[in-house]
């Protein structure tokens, strides 16, 4: 069945409002009749997730609640991988007929073999459709001028601009253009709402006020989505970013093996609101396998409910999330994620405690002394793990660097509880990022082994 979705006026509060302020118990019951359909499905079609499943002992008829999923296998990003390598070109958790399928976005990672993420036409109307109503509770109406700024090839994120335009605003297929040109089109043709990284976002603010273009005059945005780094739901970052702009920055979040979007802040930008008739989510301590309690940091595990071309069952993300089911002043009632606090990959055990760069982020955003560029450098030193926090002064600090080196210290010790070397230098001094920021640099050796 195609999704026939009549554009709400543009007064509306919602997209598809019966959905989106359904109770949490009508949620569950539409959650798990998606959820044994789908897990059934996979059985069916799919030859991994068949043996998979027969080999753990499980079968989706078994499935009674939401939390009968816990039975069922994990994958990860290596399963998809080597189930692509044994039956290429794409793998054995396909669950239709090649026929069938339409598009693929494909993502490289670090090991540069690309696992493509196959969508049908129901699945990528669905996955446009779900865009549309993100966009749209994020205020983008169809009187907008949308800005699409993130990279088209192969990228999950480059399709999300049919969402906006489905929505019915004005869409700018811009792609990822050298600063100066982009700025240019965003004058020209007054774009009021724009999609790229936080760092991007920053730099390109920064870039415009170097050639003499004044964000808050000269330019016309008034949203910006954000996505890709966890800076979007750094209230500082954030914070920081509105500043530049005179513009409000709403954090999406997305995963090439599912939706270029699967969550995206609301207008009240209190977390980001979840495509739950699309995805189930657990958060799950990532060495035990058990829920975490709301609020708490914990692994995000994914389960698709209707993307039929490969189903995903049990994804750990490796991201370290926090969510809440409290209500939202908007008036939805899905699920919000509070931040995604960094990659597992990310995180740094220093003296025992787990930190996330994005945890330094905070502090370097909010005292203005800092320009807000960061780096860390891990050392290992007799066994342990030393951390060195490189951050830069603002041009506007006059003051001596130990004192605003002994405040950053102070404050993450009070956040972290851990001492570490804070390093000042002079405004300018670290590369600024034009895409995804690196701002860690290991410099141990062989410790991951
Ligand atoms: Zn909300």
């Amino acid at each position: 069945m195609t999704n026939i979705h009549a554009t709400p006026s543009s007064d509306a509060a919602y997209w598809d409002a019966p959905l989106e302020t359904q109770s949490r118990a009508e949620w569950d019951k539409l959650k798990l009749s998606l959820l044994q359909q789908h897990l059934q499905h996979a059985y069916d079609h799919s030859p991994y997730y068949r043996a998979s499943f027969d080999q753990a002992g499980v079968h989706p008829g078994q499935v009674r609640t939401l939390e009968d999923i816990r039975r069922f296998p994990f994958i990860d990003k290596q399963v998809l991988r080597e189930r692509q390598q044994a039956l290429p070109p794409f793998g054995d958790l396909v669950a239709v007929p090649e026929r069938d399928i339409v598009y693929i976005s494909a993502s490289s990672g670090s090991t540069g073999v690309p696992t493509a993420s196959p969508f049908t036409a129901q699945d990528f109307d669905d996955w446009i459709d779900y865009e549309a109503r993100q966009f749209w509770s994020s205020g983008l109406r169809p009187e907008d001028r949308y800005c699409h700024s993130l990279n088209f090839s192969l990228f999950v994120g480059g399709p999300c601009v049919l969402g906006a335009q489905k929505l019915g605003a004005l869409s700018i297929h811009a792609g990822t253009l050298p600063s100066e040109r982009l700025l240019a089109i965003a004058k020209q043709f007054q774009a009021t709402a724009i999609w790229t990284t936080p760092s991007y976002a920053w730099y390109l603010g920064e870039t415009a006020l170097k050639e003499g273009i004044n964000p808050h005059q000269d330019l016309s945005i008034k949203r910006i989505f954000v996505a890709g780094e966890p800076g979007g739901s750094i209230p500082e970052t954030r914070q920081r970013i509105e500043a530049l702009w005179g513009a409000s920055v709403y954090d999406y979040y997305g995963l090439s093996d599912i939706f270029g979007a699967c969550a995206g802040m609301c207008e009240e930008k209190n977390g980001m609101h979840w495509a739950e008739d699309h995805i189930l989510v657990e958060v799950l301590n990532p060495d035990t396998g058990e829920p975490v309690a709301p609020g708490e940091r914990g692994e995000l595990v994914l389960t698709t409910l209707k993307k039929v071309a490969r189903p995903m069952i049990r994804f750990r993300t490796g991201d370290i999330v926090s969510f809440t089911a409290e209500p939202c002043a908007c008036g939805r009632t899905s699920i919000r994620m509070l931040g995604v606090h960094g990659r597992l990959d990310d995180m740094l055990i220093i003296k025992g405690v787990n930190i996330f760069p994005s945890d330094i982020e905070a502090i370097a955003r909010k005292d203005h002394d800092f320009s807000g560029e960061y780096k860390l450098i891990v050392e290992r030193e007799n066994h342990l793990d030393r951390l060195t926090v490189e951050v830069e002064r603002a041009a506007s600090y006059q003051g001596s660097d130990a004192i605003i080196a002994a405040r950053f210290a102070g404050q993450l010790k009070a956040i972290t509880g851990v001492s570490v070397e804070v390093r000042i230098l002079p405004p300018d001094a670290l590369p600024r990022a034009t895409h995804k920021a690196k701002r860690v640099e290991d410099r141990r050796s062989g410790v991951w082994g």
